[in-house]
C-alpha cells in the first residue's frame, strides 16, 4: 500500500524530507522552532552562493506554502533546480528534490525532472522520480510524521555531518 500526503494529515516541507534523511532528531528540533540555522554560517554563504549563481530564471518559487523551489526553468517542459554549497548532504538532498518532484506531480499535475547544482564543485546531477523512489517518499511521509508527534527529540547518533551542523552543540557538548 502507498501512502499519500493526505493519510499523514500533515504539511510536508522539502527541508522536513532532507533532514528526515540527514538526521530524525535534526527534523525533530527544526520542526520544534529549536532553529539556529540563521546563524549558521554555512546557512549563510549558501545564501551567497544561491544568490550569484544562475541569476537570469525565476528564483525561489513557492507551491501552496510548502515546497519552495530555488529556480524554475523553461516553459512547458520545466526543469527544478535546486543549488548547494557542497555535495557532502547528497542522499538528503536527493531526497528534498524526489519530493519536489513528487508534489508537482501528485499535487500539480506536472510531471519534471530535476536538477542539483553544486557551483562551487562545477558538478549537476540530474534527478528523476521513478516509481520506487514515489513509494519510498510515501513511506517516509509516516516516518516523518510519527518523529515530530513525538514529546521528546530522538537520540543523538553520530554522523559525518554532525560537526557542521547548528545543533551540534546541544547533541555533543
Ligand atoms: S549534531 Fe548530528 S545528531 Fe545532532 S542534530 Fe545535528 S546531525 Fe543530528
Amino acid at each position: 500500500m502507498t501512502l499519500g500526503l493526505s493519510d499523514v494529515s500533515l504539511r510536508v516541507t522539502g527541508v522536513m524530507v532532507q533532514y528526515f534523511v540527514a538526521c530524525e532528531r535534526e527534523l525533530w528540533f527544526f520542526y520544534h522552532n529549536i532553529n539556529l540555522n540563521e546563524f549558521d554560517e554555512n546557512v549563510r554563504i549558501g545564501r551567497l552562493i544561491h544568490e550569484k549563481s544562475h541569476s537570469r530564471e525565476k528564483k525561489n518559487v513557492v507551491f501552496d506554502d510548502t515546497i519552495s523551489i530555488d529556480f524554475i526553468e523553461g516553459g512547458s517542459k520545466p526543469v527544478v533546480f535546486e543549488i548547494k554549497k557542497s555535495s557532502k548532504l547528497e542522499e538528503p538532498v536527493r531526497h528534498q528534490v524526489y519530493y519536489y518532484l513528487w508534489y508537482l506531480k501528485h499535487k500539480k499535475g506536472i510531471e519534471t525532472h530535476g536538477v542539483i547544482s553544486y557551483p562551487k564543485e562545477r558538478k549537476q546531477e540530474r534527478i528523476e522520480l521513478t516509481e520506487e523512489i514515489e513509494c519510498r517518499l510515501e513511506k517516509m511521509f509516516r516516518g516523518i510524521s510519527a518523529v515530530i508527534k513525538c514529546d521528546k527529540p530522538p537520540k543523538a547518533i553520530k554522523k559525518p555531518y554532525c560537526r557542521r551542523c547548528s545543533y551540534f552543540e546541544f547533541c555533543w557538548v
